[in-house]
């Protein structure tokens, strides 16, 4: 048997010196390494064979399972006496310094790491759920390594929470190739700084334009470091904020003017997220006639709703002119209205006016913003931040490391 687990192999410098299977609710093999006859160890820190051995120790190392069984490996780990160096521990091709498990079981546990949620990652080889996050963070890090800012014209940045409420993120993407290129805790001005510092003198100059949401920290910011950036805000963030103040507001106040018609009531009162949805995405026939009917009998509600769409419209122009004649057309409509939440909703929107028309000179498709804002709570979900925000926010920039 021996020869046979020789065989499988892998353990450079090393043969098997024995091997024992335990039967018991999971089986294990055990096998133990010794170095080979007259293999010298090769100095940790500068690469070179060192003459003196300095001590050994046994250690215990998990390795990929063998077929049914969970394998363990006893090495005897060796330190060299380096004439450069001093004691150093021998450099193993398949076993990293002080690591508990080999390489390639490592290379496994990271792949997996990149569909599976950390628990389950640990249940299917049967390691600690901090042996499997530390895999995991150890081999993004190794891959996302320094990101490359240079030659960048167009950013987007967004905000996300880490804990609703009480924690927020930003996050920074390159849309031309949807790169993630930098997270960082908080969504002031000060929490973004570092990014413009990373991006240097140079590349702030570079920068044409930047997208956002309405935030004003974000905008102060770039127009201090990027003065010659165009700010751009995206569609995405203001259909989602019409359909929060308008549409929604505009729903409970027809739902209390129908409190005389509990049916009609009802009806209205429960339509919340069919009149958040687009009327395309909506599958059902059923529910594309009762959004119908609804806003056939909704005086109020069918304007709000037609209102939204052609707010769409205005991010659909190419050129500052035509967008600028469907802002004044949109802009006239809901101050027509006499809907309140509607023409507060324009009045605000209009000091915002110059980013908005800035998108027909830098158009960027909204869904990539809502993608990753998606993407970014399926992270979180599979429970991979929250304690540790430097490997959750690895995990959101190796979700999109951009289009080659
Ligand atoms: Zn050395």
């Amino acid at each position: 048997m021996d020869d046979d687990i020789a065989w499988l192999g892998g353990w450079e410098g090393y043969r098997v010196c024995g091997v024992e299977r335990f039967e018991g609710v999971t089986a294990e093999i055990w096998i133990s390494l010794e170095p080979l006859v007259g293999g010298g160890a090769v100095c940790e820190g500068c690469g070179e064979a060192a003459p003196a051995l300095h001590e050994v120790t046994v250690r215990r190392v998990r390795d990929l399972p063998i077929l049914d069984a969970r394998t363990w490996l006893e090495v005897p780990r060796r330190r060299v006496l380096c004439p450069r160096c001093g004691p150093k521990l021998e450099r193993l091709s398949w076993l990293g310094r002080y690591s508990r498990v080999t390489r390639r079981l490592a290379e496994s546990v990271a792949r997996l790491c990149r569909f599976l949620p950390i628990k389950r990652v640990a249940e299917f080889f049967a390691l600690h759920w901090n042996t499997v996050k530390t895999i995991d963070k150890r081999a993004l890090k190794q891959k996302l390594g320094a990101i490359d800012l240079s030659g960048l014209t167009v950013i987007a940045m967004d905000e996300f929470a880490i804990q609703k409420g009480h924690r927020y993120a930003t996050v920074v993407v390159d849309p031309t190739v949807k790169r993630v290129l930098w997270v960082g805790r908080g969504r002031g001005r000060e929490d973004v700084r570092p990014f413009f510092e990373l991006l240097g003198e140079d590349g702030r100059k570079k920068l044409k334009a930047v997208v956002m949401d309405m935030n004003a920290a974000y905008e102060n910011e770039v127009r201090h470091q990027c003065p010659k950036a165009e700010v751009v805000f995206d569609l995405f963030h203001v259909v989602a904020k019409y359909g929060r103040e308008v549409i929604d507001r505009v729903r409970v106040d027809e739902a209390n003017r129908l409190t005389d018609d509990k049916k009609a009531r009802k009806v209205v009162k429960s339509a919340k997220w069919l009149l958040l949805r687009n009327r395309d995405t909506i599958k059902k026939d059923e529910d594309r006639i009762r959004l119908d009917e609804l806003l056939a009998a909704n005086q109020a509600l069918m304007t709000v709703y037609v209102l939204k769409d052609d707010l769409k419209e205005l991010w659909r122009q190419r050129n500052k002119t035509d967008a600028r004649a469907a802002w004044d057309s949109w802009f006239q409509r809901a101050l027509e209205s006499g809907i309140t939440p509607l023409v507060a909703f324009a009045r605000k929107l209009k000091a915002y006016l110059p980013g908005i028309l800035a998108h027909a000179t830098w158009p960027l498709h909204t869904s990539l913003i809502e993608g990753i804002n998606n993407k970014i709570k399926v992270i979180k979900r599979m429970a991979y931040g929250f304690r540790d925000d430097e490997y959750f926010f690895l995990k959101i920039r190796a979700a999109f490391p951009g289009i080659q």
